[in-house]
């Protein structure tokens, strides 16, 4: 028996079944290493990224350690940003399907607070939300966390950046001091190593190589006079390579719009995803994007924090991140999957000093490349062959994705290759279908029934 092998844990029957049902077949570096402390009830600070198999580390451990037949909230995770809240909920669930009756309630800013009250009184084993909102919840007495065994913090070096420090703060006081701390951190500041001295009591520190970003990930670096340049650099990539999905990061808010902008202005099809924004449009844009009815998404580090797309073609950071470990947590959301990946920097001479950083860590001599050919520039502007149609009901309604599926397939309907990804939220639905066919499937929605009942349809704009 390999020591990476999950049956070395001494995890449940049904929950080891189901982890090699998901096809997990050895466990990550992060697991191998954080899963004995954790199932031995110590607390862990793990310096681990996303992609690196964390979330599947702390939910194994809580899993294995929860008490399904007492029902009351044993177990509170707590990350920046609501979309990884939700990916963490969703990642829970599926680890835990073959166990009965385990509750998991998501607690995010950005959605209604009365329904959330609701779902609290009836009752839940697992909590994961945002800061803000749990805080909010704890001093409504509208949450309990008097019998919490498990306290995790995801990604706490974003937590504390985005200034969540006194919420978090407020959480831990109302939870009792007798429980069991994980701390997860792509980094480990000292603002990270403070607060786990005051936190966790004689915490096991895992450190695991990013060896991934290495091997999987080809890095390109080309060197720009200013920000003309800059902007051509960016097209003459875009146009060169076409690739299907990509993420171009920018350092601020602004440039981050200005630049969606300009792209837009070009003919591409492109959102900007920041901090400005508002959640539905947060939501809308993280849609049209997972879904391929976009193809570049410009964003900051924070707002592209959890996002999940396994089949990034691209990164582009249109200037050099602020340090090396956002850079290689930039570059590592392509290569995943076991897939190739390609991430291009371009930087002047003033960010030259990061670009040495960045050589250092890579082990090499980062010198600048030459761009693709300016004939590239004539070429047509990216456009992606899907248009996402959203649908005013969803789980609330009872629709499920086949109910969808169904009535865009039925008779005379569009074909089931020309449909894409559905997405089936709380009071809506988005669906992805082929533009050729756009009409003919907004016209099967709004005439079909789903559920016995006609829906309102409409075709988001990107
Ligand atoms: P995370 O770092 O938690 O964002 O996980 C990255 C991805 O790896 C998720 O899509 C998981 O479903 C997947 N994953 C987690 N653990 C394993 C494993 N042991 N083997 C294969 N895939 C895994």
């Amino acid at each position: 028996m390999n020591k990476t092998d999950f049956s070395t844990l001494n995890l449940q029957p049904e929950l080891l079944k189901n982890v090699l049902s998901l096809g997990y077949e050895t466990m990550t570096p992060v697991q191998a290493q954080s899963l004995p402390p954790i199932l031995q009830k110590k607390d862990v600070i793990a310096q681990a990224k996303t992609g690196s198999g964390k979330t599947a580390a702390f939910g194994l451990g809580l899993l294995s350690l929860l008490k399904v037949s007492q029902f009351r909230i044993q177990a509170l995770i707590i990350c920046p940003t609501r979309e990884l809240a939700d990916q963490v909920a969703k990642e829970i669930r599926k680890l835990a399907r073959t166990i009965h009756n385990v509750k998991v309630l998501t607690l995010c800013g950005g959605a209604p607070f009365g329904p959330q009250i609701g779902s609290l009184e009836h009752g839940a084993h697992i909590i994961v939300g945002t800061p803000g909102r749990i805080e909010e919840h704890l001093t409504k007495n509208t949450l309990n966390l008097a019998h919490l065994n498990l306290l995790v913090l995801d990604e706490a070096d974003r937590m504390l950046e985005m200034g969540f420090q006194s919420s978090i703060d407020a959480i831990i006081e109302r939870t009792p001091v007798n429980r069991q701390t994980l701390l997860f951190s792509a980094t480990y500041p000292e603002e990270i190593q403070k607060i786990s001295q005051d936190i966790m009591r004689q915490p096991v520190m895992i450190t695991v190589e990013a060896e991934h970003d290495h091997h999987s990930i080809t890095q390109h670096f080309f060197k720009v006079d200013d920000n003309q340049q800059r902007m051509k650099a960016l097209r003459l990539l875009l146009l060169d390579s076409r690739p299907e999905s990509t993420v171009v990061f920018c350092n601020t808010k602004r440039e981050t719009q200005e630049i969606a902008n300009r792209l837009a202005g070009e003919g591409f099809s492109v959102l900007a995803l920041h901090g400005d924004l508002e959640q539905k449009e947060r939501d809308q844009t993280l849609v049209q994007f997972v879904n391929k009815s976009i193809s570049i998404l410009v964003a900051t580090d924070v707002a592209a924090r959890g996002l999940d797309i396994d089949s990034l073609d691209l990164v582009i950071n249109y200037q050099v991140a602020r340090d090396t470990q956002v850079h290689i947590h930039r570059t590592g959301r392509t290569g995943r999957a076991g897939k190739q990946g390609v991430a291009c920097s371009l930087y002047d001479d003033s960010e030259g000093y990061k670009v040495a950083l960045i050589g250092d860590y890579l082990d090499r001599i980062i010198e600048s490349e030459v761009l693709p050919a300016e004939r590239s520039l004539k070429s047509l502007p990216i456009t992606s062959s899907m248009v996402t149609l959203q649908i005013d009901g969803g789980k609330k309604q009872k629709l499920r994705p086949g109910d969808i599926l169904g009535a865009l397939t039925g008779a005379n309907g569009v074909k089931g290759n020309q449909v894409g990804k559905i997405q089936v939220f709380s009071q809506r639905a988005y669906v992805a279908v082929s533009k050729e066919v756009v009409s003919h499937a907004l016209n099967k929605l709004e005439t079909g029934k789903m559920k016995g009942r006609a829906f309102r349809v409409r075709i988001l704009k990107s």
